[in-house]
C-alpha cells in the first residue's frame, strides 16, 4: 500500500503539478491515498513560496472538490504549517486551520523573530546552536498542542550545520520526546533528492542527516516516510524506496498512515 501525505501544487510557485495532475500521477504509480499539504502562510510574514492569505479558500476548495471527483485513490486535504512563533494568536490561526482541513503537517524552515526581528531561513543561513535549541522547543511545544499528524523533516535544521554536540543533543532531545510522546517523525524523501547524505563527510553537515536518525534510532520512534512531491518526476523517482531502507537501517518504526496511531 503506496500512501503519500506530503505533497505540494502549483499553489507554492516551486511545483509543477496541479491539483488534479498530482492526483491523477499519484494514483498511476500505484498509490492508494495522497495527502495534498500545500505550504500554509505564515501570518505576518510574506514570501512567494507558499499559499498567500488570499488563496486558501480556493485551495481548500479545489482539494475537496479533486478529492470528491478522484477515483481509486483518497484524497486528504492539508497543510503544511511552520510552528515558529509559539504565541496565542499563531496557535489560533493554527486551530482554525485544522478545522478546515483534513490535516495538518508541522514543518519548521524558518526559526526566530519573524515579525521584524533575527531569523534564520534553513536552506540560506546557517544556524547557531541557540537555533537548535528553539526549533528544538518549538516542535516539542507545537506537537504538545495536539494539532498535527507529523513533525516533517526533522533534521533539516542541520542542512547548513555542521554536525557537533549540540546537534547531537538535539537529537537525542527529539528522539527521547518522540519515543515519551508518541510524535511521529517524517523521514523526508526530498533529504535524499536534493540532500548532502551520500557526501564524503556522511552525516557530518548533511540533510538527510545519517548522524541524526542514527541517534533517534536508538529510542523507540514512530517515523512517517513522504515524498515531500513538487515535481511531476518525484512521483515515480527511487528516493521514497531509499528514505524506507533508511528508516529500516536506523532501526526505526515505519508507520505507513498517520490515522493508525
Ligand atoms: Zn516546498
Ligand atoms: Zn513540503
Amino acid at each position: 500500500m503506496k500512501k503519500n501525505f506530503h505533497s505540494h501544487t502549483l499553489y507554492c510557485n516551486h511545483s509543477d503539478l496541479s491539483v488534479e495532475e498530482s492526483i491523477r500521477l499519484h494514483r498511476e504509480a500505484g498509490y492508494t491515498v495522497l495527502g495534498i499539504s500545500e505550504h500554509a502562510p505564515i501570518p505576518g510574514y510574506t514570501d512567494s513560496y507558499r499559499l498567500q492569505e488570499d488563496q486558501v479558500d480556493e485551495y481548500i476548495d479545489e482539494v475537496r472538490e479533486a478529492a470528491k471527483r478522484a477515483e481509486g485513490i483518497e484524497v486528504l486535504c492539508g497543510v503544511e504549517a511552520e510552528y515558529i512563533v509559539g504565541d496565542g494568536e499563531h496557535l489560533e490561526y493554527l486551530r482554525e486551520l485544522r478545522k478546515r482541513t483534513d490535516y495538518l503537517v508541522m514543518a519548521n524552515h524558518i526559526v526566530g523573530d519573524l515579525k521584524g526581528g533575527e531569523f534564520v531561513h534553513f536552506s540560506r543561513n546557517n544556524p547557531e546552536p541557540k537555533h537548535l535549541k528553539m526549533n528544538t522547543e518549538l516542535i516539542m511545544e507545537g506537537w504538545n498542542t495536539g494539532l498535527f499528524a507529523f513533525i516533517a523533516h526533522p533534521d533539516s535544521i542541520l542542512k547548513r550545520y555542521r554536525w557537533d554536540k549540540y546537534a547531537e543533543e538535539m537529537a537525542h532531545e527529539i528522539g527521547r520526546f518522540a519515543q515519551e510522546s508518541g510524535a511521529i517523525l517524517e523521514i523526508n524523501a526530498n533529504g535524499i533528492r536534493y540532500g548532502s547524505n551520500r557526501s564524503e563527510d556522511e552525516g557530518t553537515h548533511a540533510y538527510t542527516n545519517l548522524n541524526f536518525w542514527r541517534i533517534v534510532g536508538e529510542y523507540r520512534v514512530n517515523v512517517i516516510v513522504s515524498g515531500d512531491t513538487h515535481f511531476k518526476r518525484d512521483i515515480t523517482d527511487p528516493c521514497v524506496d531509499e528514505a524506507v531502507e533508511l528508516a529500516k537501517a536506523m532501526g526505526l518504526n515505519i508507520v505507513e498512515d498517520f490515522r493508525d496511531i
